[in-house]
């Protein structure tokens, strides 16, 4: 993508507004632009972001064995009114009024929608399990949104939804899901830490939070210091077996790891050495939870068991913060010049920088990199506006891109251009074949 011809609003300020560095930054990169509060537009940069997040979580839901579907944003009150929660949620519900007088509302999740799915074709056991999630836009008229898309209004979630025949059957689901998210997470170059959350009516330890730790998060966490440092790694990990998934969530619900909804002073302290409590805050990006009955039986989605009994359904549902984790990685990885993305969600992977525009020489190198980089399967942003270098490396910094490759004249002479990264803010000086295949 050429600068000249891309959409990228930065802006030189410092938006007074933003409270948090990852709000500061999306405005300042032009990531987002505000529409209403808690309701953003998401520019090409962001945009970008927010489908390379999309995408690492579609595929580890597919790899656990979730089917993708979606559901519409605007429900029906009926659905909601037959699992008792229309009147329950409460003011953070959107709700609507078609030209029929009939009363709508903008999903802000999809128990009702889903389980009125699944009990309109499944009718026995042997057609269960089943597990099914979307990728969709929900609406929350949050009292306090702030922090930009961290507490959005409208903001974009997977919910996956499982469908079991029993509790036993029901956290198998449940336990897959834990571990794919461990895989999610980790992709995305991001530490987030599974912890006890409150478990609601149903009880036992089947409702955990994935929350990453960073200063600006809103909830405090209480962990033992080994389970903040677990890695899954590019361990494969069979989902069809249930011993395999079942020891991996063991090991990473072994140890203490809570939120301040669930923890608990005394027993941590017996638990956990004195030297390894981390006591910190954490972003909530991920949270999973075993339910059971509670849609299947008010909603009557019943199957037959291998008794020829109809009972309900036992079901867990299961939210990843798709738009927040745009934040919360940039809460992870920055530094005082802007955004340090990790590789596998950099909306370039490299950025190209003309140091002398214009000049036919360095033109022309900069025309081949862009070229070779492309035909290597590499998205840059080539930047090739008459700017000063300085503007040009400030805007490649505040953006970013892990990889910068600057082109000048001076170098040109020589057979080199420059390689800069930007985590680490070391340069190289290459041939520009080398530069390319280093990226390759
Ligand atoms: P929070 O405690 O932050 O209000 P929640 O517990 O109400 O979140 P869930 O119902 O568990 O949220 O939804 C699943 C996921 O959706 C959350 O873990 C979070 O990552 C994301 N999420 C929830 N509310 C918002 C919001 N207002 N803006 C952006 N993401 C959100
Ligand atoms: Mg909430
Ligand atoms: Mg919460
Ligand atoms: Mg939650």
């Amino acid at each position: 993508m050429r600068l000249t011809r891309y959409f990228l609003p930065v802006l030189k300020e410092t938006p007074a507004e933003a409270q948090i560095v990852s709000h500061r930054l999306m405005l300042r990169a032009g990531m987002i632009r505000q529409s209403s509060a808690g309701i953003y537009s998401w520019l090409p940069l962001g945009y970008k972001v927010l489908r390379r997040i999309e995408q690492i979580v579609h595929e580890e839901q597919e790899r656990m064995g979730a089917v993708p579907l979606l559901m519409p944003t605007i429900q029906p009150a009926d659905l909601w009114r037959e699992s008792g929660r229309y009147d329950a949620y409460g003011p953070e519900m959107l709700r609507i009024r078609d030209r029929h007088e009939r009363d709508m509302l903008y999903g802000p999740t999809n128990e009702e929608q889903i389980t009125e799915i699944v009990r309109a074709s499944v009718g026995s056991y042997r057609d269960l399990p089943k597990l099914l999630y979307h990728i969709q836009w929900k609406f929350r008229d949050e009292v306090r949104p702030r922090f930009g898309v961290m507490r959005g209004r409208e903001f974009l979630m997977k919910d996956a939804y499982s469908f079991d025949v029993d509790r036993e059957t029901a956290l198998q689901s449940y336990r897959k899901f834990l571990v794919a998210y461990l895989r999610t997470f980790e992709r995305m170059g991001l530490k987030a830490v599974p912890m006890r959350a409150e478990s609601g009516p149903i009880g036992g330890d089947y409702a955990h939070e994935f929350l990453v730790l960073a200063e600006t998060g809103e909830s405090g966490v209480f962990v033992e210091k080994r389970m903040a440092d677990l890695s899954l790694g590019d361990r494969a990990v069979n989902f069809d077996d249930p011993a395999e998934v079942q020891a991996i969530f063991d090991d990473w619900t072994s140890g203490y790891a809570r939120t301040d909804d669930t923890h608990d002073q005394a027993v941590f302290e017996a638990e956990v050495a004195a030297g390894e409590r981390v006591e910190a805050r954490g972003i909530e990006v991920g949270h999973i939870f075993y339910f059971g009955t509670k849609y299947s039986e008010p909603m009557q989605a019943l199957v037959t068991g291998p008794d020829g009994e109809r009972a309900p359904i036992h079901s867990g549902s299961y939210g990843i913060g798709v738009s927040r984790l745009a934040g919360a990685l940039i809460e992870a990885s920055h530094d005082d010049k802007g955004i340090i993305w990790p590789e596998s969600v950099t909306p370039f992977q490299a950025g190209l920088v003309n140091l002398k525009q214009g000049d036919a020489a360095t033109d022309a190198a900069c025309e081949d990199i862009y070229g070779k980089l492309a035909a290597a399967g590499l998205e840059t942003l080539y930047d090739d506006r008459s700017e000063r270098a300085g503007a040009k490396f400030a805007t490649m910094e505040l953006i970013g891109l892990p990889w910068r490759i600057t082109v000048g004249p001076r170098g040109l002479k020589q057979g080199v251009v420059e390689l800069t990264s930007r985590r680490s803010g070391e340069s190289v000086e290459l041939a520009p074949e080398d530069a390319i295949a280093r990226l390759a």
